[in-house]
């Protein structure tokens, strides 16, 4: 249990290091940064139409060393990538930049400010990366268009862009700081009935009144609201209400909005509106048109923004360390807002989108906020939100450094990027028989290359030899390059002891009976975290304890149970020094 302690020590020295580099980078270019902030902000371009953002935004980036890649997927859109690091190595971390404004009040939503922060976050988080030669994991930048109204995230989504992307990023202006305000759902809707005209004086009972159907199922919403949660919004206008007095209008149109905090809850709303619609046909004698549309091809709503805990806390944390103070939660939960297409991609992967104050009295969508997004007073703010998110990033990318470690009760192999102080940090923590050795391995991530117990280790079959060598001499184990149900990253998939070995799901028999042999333990297929077959990634485990990630079913906890025979006889001595030793690590 002293490697987990030590586990601990090592990324908490390494993410303030990395913390210091991204601020300082971030301090050093304000400057530029408040210039790109300010030109946007003094060229407000509307959804699709954001031309000289793209142009702005994407030669800064390649001005400051990321590979950029201009007008994709959309012709305001763009995704620019961190040279230093390559796409697969390790979890990659997307920060948006939004820069669309709003009709006739310009920069009344700040995304001018939002542009400025995903620019000052990316730099630094690169500041960060090229510190530890891009070892870390990959950063990317993306140019989101059209948040106001045009789903631009959507489209990125289905073309694609987020595929390979871990977690993702961005901020928002606002009157005040909060974490946990909700983005809510937002379905769109265009009804449209179709009556008879007639003259309205000589021969209205002729007709069939367009424009009644469209106020009774105005009226009809308006009814519902009392059967509404107080969470839910319907809000609508009247786009085409007849021409003249004097014909019973034909036709008749309306465009509403519903709003909900789940999409589920949508799906409940937009029923009951469906019913209204078709209920307000019917009495007129008018057919109804209801044209319920989103974005893009799959023609999704705006869904709502579901925030990712472990981002938010530490989001938190960093931003309160910079001077941040935050009301309340639940005060937070009660703040008014509308909707993001962010809430989409928090649907798809882990992601942050904290507002931040830039004390504007006014709110957004005004002019007051479109002013204060343009003033220095937004600064200072702008670029704090900026260093949190950061800060956020480098947490999380050296919460994965345990996957560049292996080591069992002979040694411990390291990266070579690991500090002497670091080095030193586990020295002190393991008992001196248990040696330790730096490896320079083209294959980084050792943790996902190899797994091993006393005895044997199964590696990645490209593993540089040298690496092989090591690993016989320091863990005194026999190598063998394996590959586990056809996947080469045998440490991320599977997890072995002296005891037994957790594999793949779809390791067919024949393998797991190979395998079983080299490794001269009893194997079985399995999952851990309700159905993960990313083993390694999943649970830790030697030979008195295991612990399973909080999915983990209580089935698999069995397998898992008896597989590595942990439910026998155990010294209890053991288990209670590993214990305390691990809460103590933990807290
Ligand atoms: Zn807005
Ligand atoms: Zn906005």
């Amino acid at each position: 249990m002293a490697f987990r302690k030590k586990q601990k020590t090592i990324n908490d020295c390494l993410a303030k290091e990395l913390s210091e580099k991204a601020c300082s980078a971030i301090d050093n270019l304000s400057g530029e940064l408040h210039e790109l902030s300010n030109k946007l902000w003094a060229k407000p371009e509307l959804k699709f139409e954001e031309h000289f953002a793209h142009e702005t935004v994407t030669t800064f980036f390649e001005k400051h060393g990321f590979d950029v890649r201009r007008k994709y997927p959309l012709e305001t859109a763009f995704v620019a990538s961190n040279k230093t690091t390559q796409q697969d190595n390790g979890p990659c971390v997307a920060v948006l930049c939004e820069y669309d404004a709003l009709p006739k009040i310009g920069h009344a939503c700040g995304h001018n400010l939002i542009a400025e922060a995903g620019a000052a976050a990316a730099i630094g988080v690169k500041a960060a990366l090229d510190h530890v030669s891009g070892n870390l994991g990959h950063l990317v930048v993306m140019g989101t268009p059209a948040e106001e109204g045009g789903g631009g995230k959507i489209l990125m989504l289905d073309a694609g862009c987020f595929d390979n992307v871990d977690f993702s990023m961005m901020v928002h202006p606002a009157p005040f700081d909060a974490l946990y305000t909700p983005f809510l759902a937002n379905q769109k809707v265009f009804v449209t009935f179709k009556g008879r005209a007639a003259h309205a004086a000589a021969f209205p009972w002729e007709g069939k009144n367009a424009l009644d159907a469209a106020v009774l199922s105005h009226n009809a919403i308006s009814m519902l609201r009392q059967q509404m949660k107080p969470t839910w919004r319907a809000h609508g206008v009247f786009t085409d209400g007849g021409t003249v007095p004097g014909i019973i209008p034909e036709t008749s149109q309306l465009h509403y909005f519903f709003r909900c905090r789940t999409l589920k809850d949508l799906e409940v709303l937009k029923e009951k509106a469906d019913h209204c619609f078709r209920g307000a046909a019917e009495a007129t004698g008018c057919t109804v048109d209801i044209d319920w549309y989103g974005y893009g091809e799959s023609q999704k709503p705006y869904a709502n923004f579901i925030s990712n805990p472990v981002l938010t806390e530490l989001y938190e944390k960093h931003a309160k360390s910079l001077g941040v103070t935050f009301p309340s939660k639940s005060v937070q939960k009660s703040f008014p807002n509308g909707s993001t297409d962010m809430g989409n991609v928090s649907y798809v992967l882990p992601s942050l989108h904290p507002g931040y104050s830039i004390k504007s009295t006014a709110g957004n969508h005004t002019q007051g906020f479109a002013q204060a997004a343009g003033r220095e007073e937004a600064q200072h703010p702008t670029l704090v939100a900026a260093k949190s998110m950061a800060m956020t990033t480098i947490d999380i990318l050296c919460s994965f450094y345990s996957v560049f470690e292996v080591g069992n009760r002979h040694g411990l192999l390291v990266p070579n990027t690991t500090t002497d102080q670091e080095l030193q940090h586990i020295r002190n923590s393991l008992t001196e028989n248990v040696k330790i050795q730096r490896v320079e391995e083209r294959l980084s991530a050792l943790g996902n290359v190899v797994a091993c117990n006393d005895y044997v280790a199964l590696v990645h079959p490209d593993l540089d030899r040298e690496t092989e060598e090591i690993l016989a001499d320091v863990l005194k184990v026999e190598v063998f390059r394996q590959t586990v149900a056809g996947n080469v990253l045998t440490g991320s998939y599977c997890a072995i002891t002296n005891q037994g070995g957790l594999v793949h799901p779809h390791t067919s028999i024949e393998d797991q009976d190979e395998l079983s042999s080299l490794l001269q333990v009893p194997l079985v297929a399995g999952t851990v975290n309700r159905g993960s077959e990313v083993i390694g990634a999943g649970m830790v485990v030697n030979d008195w304890c295991a612990f399973c990630g909080l999915d983990t079913t209580s089935t698999e906890l069995s397998v898992v149970e008896s597989v590595f025979k942990l439910g026998d006889a155990q010294p209890s001595n053991i288990a209670t020094t590993m214990r305390d030793s691990l809460i103590e690590s933990m807290n």
